[in-house]
């Protein structure tokens, strides 16, 4: 089961990443926006492990929900409001359940998702991590089935595709949309941020 204590090692895992890529990402974010998704997502999570140091709330919703608030008041910018509402959603969807079942993840993540695009109004091919967030929701569900570390990995799989699919494209939301054309070629940080996270996420859960 994946109980409270567990959602919170794989938040561990997740600012671990993001500690791990943050170089990565702040240079993703240089040629088409403002060179800092990787400091700002760091100065999160970071915040995110401490306020874990101090008491872990008593469900996976109110783990979720403290990782939100704190997402919020930390990373700043578009993917701070961004992911602290897919944070939140995503505690919404758990209410005060004490152990998540594959359902209830799969739930989890079609809420963030649904937070995301309520937030940024973002659609699928608009270079953005709705691009990773979208297909691994899909997978997820697709998955249900495999269980908890199976459905994430298989989250992890199309996050990792649908972020490598932003490549291409022309950015139509954030920052990078304000070079239109001159965003082509160039892998988009919040995909990537989204795919490295489901990652964590998959290879930590147990
Ligand atoms: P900022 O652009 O404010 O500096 P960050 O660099 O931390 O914020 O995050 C940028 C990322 O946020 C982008 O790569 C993109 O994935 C995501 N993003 C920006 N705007 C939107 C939006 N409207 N919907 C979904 N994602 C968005
Ligand atoms: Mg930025
Ligand atoms: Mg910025």
């Amino acid at each position: 089961g994946c109980d409270a204590a567990a959602v919170a090692a794989l938040l561990r895992a997740g600012a671990a990443t993001i500690a791990e890529h943050r170089v990565e990402l702040t240079d993703l974010d240089r040629p088409i926006g403002d060179s800092d998704h990787g400091e700002n997502l760091n100065r999160g999570f970071t915040a995110v492990v401490s306020t874990l140091d101090t008491a872990v709330p008593e469900t996976p919703g109110g783990v979720l929900k403290l990782a939100a608030t704190t997402l919020i008041s930390k990373v700043g910018g578009a993917a701070g409001p961004l992911y602290g509402t897919a944070f939140l959603r995503a505690a919404t969807t758990l209410g005060d359940k004490s152990e998540l079942d594959a359902a209830s993840v799969v739930a989890a993540l079609q809420a963030a998702l649904a937070g995301v695009v309520a937030r940024g109004k973002a659609d699928v091919g608009d270079a953005t991590m709705v691009d990773a967030l979208s297909p691994a929701a899909a997978a997820a569900e697709a998955s249900e089935n495999n269980g908890i570390a199976g459905l994430l990995a298989a989250a992890a799989d199309a996050a990792d595709q649908g972020a490598q699919s932003t490549v291409p494209l022309v950015a139509r939301k954030g920052r990078a949309s304000y070079l239109g054309e001159r965003s082509v070629g160039h892998l988009d940080p919040g995909a990537r941020s989204t795919a490295l996270l489901l990652r964590a996420f998959a290879e930590a859960v147990r």
